[in-house]
């Protein structure tokens, strides 16, 4: 699964496992009808299920939630006996009790049963397209394919599946495996879709879809792909049907293993909670991450569906064909198709940089990892509001950079092979964290299994500090780890006990890279030569923070461009910023090093910078020293302005055409640039005032810096363009213009258009953080929360209710942290738990950089103003 946006040990340890079925019977298949209708809103259920029953019983436990059984028997050894249901609703479980002993062996459950096409958008739940066509869709991940059938709903359960649909005759019907026939009936306005059996698989990656879809077809090493949507919008699958051909050839190559699903359909729904879900052979997406308009998306946006596309592309061999064991390992699922994704878009698009993007991915990571109230890679879990919490920046974000880090370390076709031999030692089955590591170590040679234990079972990352000093013509490095955090008091007061085994590699101003595994507290490493300074994580590859003397640093600053990598110089940033939060550096130093990329022409390299420049604008600067910051950010994009200028230019880039609208989103928001707030607006009128297609990597940067002192009357003409809009993004770039706007009344309308039918409710949550996250509208949005908190906390199956948690993280003030904390204890979000102590931790850092680092700004601004003045 796919999440829109990312986000101690010891909360789950108690919980015990009440929650897990007991070890009575194992599934070996399901045949399944469903049989859903539209007019009431449910839909009907038969089912059998044979099983194995592994010892001597009367009763077998299933799960199952929202199901109203009708009748019940099971079936062993010719004798067939009605069942007594029970169900327990707080465990979503249901006992199913016969009178005489089943003995061990084979055995058949019938069950008939009714449920709910509900609204929750999880189950089997209910959508619409913008002409209010109704359709039905599964989302199961990770607990709610009970929710759509009785069931063994846990990950190491798998079977194989015969799934038939009843459909309305206007209705097609997609699953996970082949059409096998396609009949009239069983009355006279329905048809009954029977598809071939499935591949094994787990519960969770069952999936149909029914309604009236259209689609293009293609194909790829003999495999036939296709692309879906509601009706009207073939002319946007192209892009998306380029690419999955593509990821599918460069795939079975590269696992050489062939694609194992037969067929693949990917699926754009218009109701739809996460980004993406990985079903086996049926990959269902939020329609704006699939269908796109290929011309005049944005490249942003182009980026982020090939990415995606390639993410769930690779859960057909992590997580479908080989499945982690139990949740706590969801790692090897998420972190494994993260760090596998930008491969193949890598060999697509080229020009696009993409391993650059995933450098800023690991850098947003080790800031997750920087808290406290971080959590280990394999994480203890057993309700599922605690399996709901694992899905993280965690996760995906850092196990992929763990990976990435792994791979550099042995190398890539020793991973590549080991990444081979385990998925074909478990396809079709489970496998567990130590499958995984023994079989690198083993293919590999070199000792994995003490590695990545390290990383995967201690929460948090460590720090490598290095100090380097020329002894007779040799540089000589001491190179210490201890964990980090972003918690300034306790980084400097305490020592951690943490230890890693960690792939350091090393680079001098005289010297090459040399890499070594450090594994004790401290270590010497020796670099040929002696230059001004050393590099900690030469190539970027390691995840770990570094620590520098000062003299290093600024050494470094001065050698940016010549003397380091785009990649480098993101990670840099990353550590410098790291080193200012805990007071190791003035925060001075990382504007002297925003000042030495005047020049930087690389966009992800510009990027991170940008995020900093306007982090602090938002929460470090008082409001008097507000104009001298804007003058000194006008200051520094002068020369990218000046490079790029405002209109796109034939031939260049991609990069640059989106670097572009970057720089000048920074320019005319935290820089106040009085002509690039004047192009805004008139590139604005222009385009609301034509009916052609937007330019949509520009489009979001002019909008809303034009909304930021927009009027109603401007606000009112953004509602009207978002009604006739041809794509789904065309709808989400006015959908974020219209949350830029600081005028209160605008902004309290826009926050009570988000509940009201106009937007989806899968839409919603983010349109209220949007708000949440600027300085006109925090105030307003948190208390929009408080006094709507019924209804936004049910929003997408309580998704919505844990994404306001991570919201809450934007404020900087420890009043509005009690204020946090007050709220969100008497309202309570069970998968959230973790998310809010992340929050209020957040909050309580931001307050205290604000506190030592607020006045050395407030001084070099005062400094700084005469120089940029000349
Ligand atoms: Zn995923």
């Amino acid at each position: 699964m796919k999440h829109l946006a990312l986000l101690c040990a010891v909360l789950s340890s108690f919980v015990g496992f009440a929650q897990r079925l007991p070890e009575l019977a194992r599934p070996v298949n399901y045949k399944l009808t469903f049989a859903p209708d539209f007019e009431k809103n449910i839909f009907a259920g038969t089912e059998t299920i044979s099983i194995r029953v592994l010892k001597p019983t009367s009763e077998i436990v299933l799960n199952a939630a929202q199901i109203d059984f009708l009748s019940s028997s099971i079936t062993s050894a010719g004798v067939t006996q009605a069942a007594k249901v029970t169900p327990d609703k707080d465990t979503q479980m249901v006992t199913l009790a016969v009178e005489k002993r089943l003995s061990a062996g084979r055995a058949t459950i019938q069950v008939h049963f009714n449920g709910l096409l509900n609204d929750e958008l999880r189950g089997f739940y209910l959508g619409k397209d913008e002409q209010g066509r109704k359709y039905a869709v599964t989302q199961f991940e990770a607990t709610d394919a009970r929710r759509a059938f009785p069931s063994f709903d846990e990950p190491a359960y798998k079977a194989t599946f015969d799934i038939t649909v009843i459909a309305d005759k206007k209705h097609v019907a997609i699953s996970n495996a082949k059409v096998l026939s396609d009949e009239p009936g069983p009355t006279k306005d329905k048809h009954t879709v029977k598809f071939t059996t499935s591949a094994k698989m787990s519960s969770y990656l069952v999936a149909i879809a029914v309604g009236e879809f259209e689609a293009v077809e293609g194909e790829a090493d003999g495999i036939p792909i296709r692309i879906w949507g509601t009706p009207g919008k073939k002319q946007l699958d192209g892009f998306a049907l380029d690419s999955a051909k593509f990821f599918m050839h460069y795939f079975n190559q590269y696992f050489g293993i062939k694609y194992p699903f037969e067929k693949l359909d990917l699926i754009g729904l218009p109701d739809f909670a996460a980004g993406a879900m990985e079903n086996t052979g049926l990959i269902t997406f939020r329609e704006a991450l699939l269908l796109i308009d290929d011309k005049h998306a944005s490249i942003a946006l182009k980026r982020a569906v090939a990415d995606i596309v390639s993410h769930e592309m690779a859960h057909m061999w992590f997580g479908d064909l080989v499945t982690m064991q139990w949740w706590d390992d969801i790692w090897l699922n998420e972190g494994f198709a993260t760090w596998m994704s930008p491969k193949p878009v890598a060999a697509w698009k080229p020009e696009w940089h993409v391993e650059l993007q995933t450098l800023r991915d690991t850098v947003t990571s080790l800031g997750v990892d920087s808290l406290e109230n971080t959590r280990p890679i394999q994480q203890a879990a057993e309700t599922p509001a605690q399996i709901q919490e694992l899905f993280d920046g965690i996760a995906y974000g850092k196990t992929a950079a763990v990976l990435r880090m792994l791979e550099a370390y042995i190398g890539p076709e020793s991973f590549r092979a080991g990444v081979k031999q385990y998925l074909k030692q478990h396809a079709y089955g489970n496998a567990t964290a130590t499958d995984f590591w023994t079989t690198l170590a083993k293919v590999s040679g070199k000792p994995v299994n003490r590695v990545m234990p390290t990383f995967v079972q201690q929460a948090g990352m460590p720090f490598v500090a290095v100090r380097s000093e020329c002894k007779q013509g040799t540089t000589e490095v001491s190179v210490r780890q201890r964990r980090y955090l972003f918690d300034r008091e306790r980084f400097n007061r305490e020592q951690s006990k943490e230890l890693w085994q960690v792939p350091v590699c090393l680079k001098g101003s005289a010297a090459g890279k040399t890499c070594r595994l450090l594994t004790e507290k401290e270590a010497l490493f020796n670099l040929p030569g002696c230059g001004n300074w050393t590099l900690a994580n030469a190539g970027a590859e390691g995840f770990y923070r570094s620590g520098y003397e000062a003299e290093n640093v600024h050494a470094i600053a001065s050698d940016l461009e010549k003397g380091l990598t785009p990649a480098e110089r993101i990670m840099l940033l990353g550590d410098v910023w790291a080193s200012v939060q805990v007071g190791r550096q003035p925060v001075t130093d990382y504007l002297a090093l925003a000042e030495g990329l005047e020049d930087e022409t690389s966009r992800p390299v510009m990027s991170e910078m940008l995020s900093q420049v306007e982090y602090i604008e938002h929460y470090l600067i008082s409001s008097q020293d507000q104009p001298r910051y804007a003058a000194w950010v006008r200051h520094l994009l002068t020369p990218s302005i000046r490079r790029l200028g405002y209109e796109p230019k034939p031939g260049e880039s991609e990069e640059d055409k989106q670097l572009r609208s970057r720089v000048l989103q920074v320019a005319g928001g935290t820089g106040q640039d009085p002509e690039v707030l004047a192009w805004a607006r008139r590139w604005s009128d222009r385009a609301l005032a034509s009916d052609g297609p937007l330019d949509n990597t520009i489009a979001d940067t002019a909008f809303s810096l034009a909304a930021r002192d927009g009027d109603i009357a401007f606000y009112d003409r953004l509602l009207e363009k978002q009604k006739q809009v041809k794509t789904p993004e065309d709808f989400y770039v006015y959908l974020g213009a219209l949350n830029s706007f600081t005028d209160p009344k605008l902004i309290e309308r826009n926050l009570n258009r988000a509940l009201s039918p106009e937007v989806r409710s899968q839409d919603a949550v983010g349109v209220i953080s949007d708000i949440m996250d600027l300085s006109a509208g925090g105030a307003l949005a948190w208390n929009f929360v408080k006094s709507h908190w019924d209804e936004v906390a049910k929003i997408s199956g309580g998704f919505g209710g844990a994404e306001l948690v991570n919201a809450a993280s934007t404020f900087c003030t420890a009043e509005q942290g009690e204020q946090v904390r007050e709220f969100f204890t008497d309202h309570k979000v069970p998968s959230a738990e973790r998310g809010l102590q992340q929050s209020l931790e957040r909050i309580h850092n931001c307050a205290d950089l604000r506190s030592q680092q607020g006045p050395r700004l407030a001084q070099w601004l005062n400094d700084h103003e005469v120089r940029v003045g000349q």
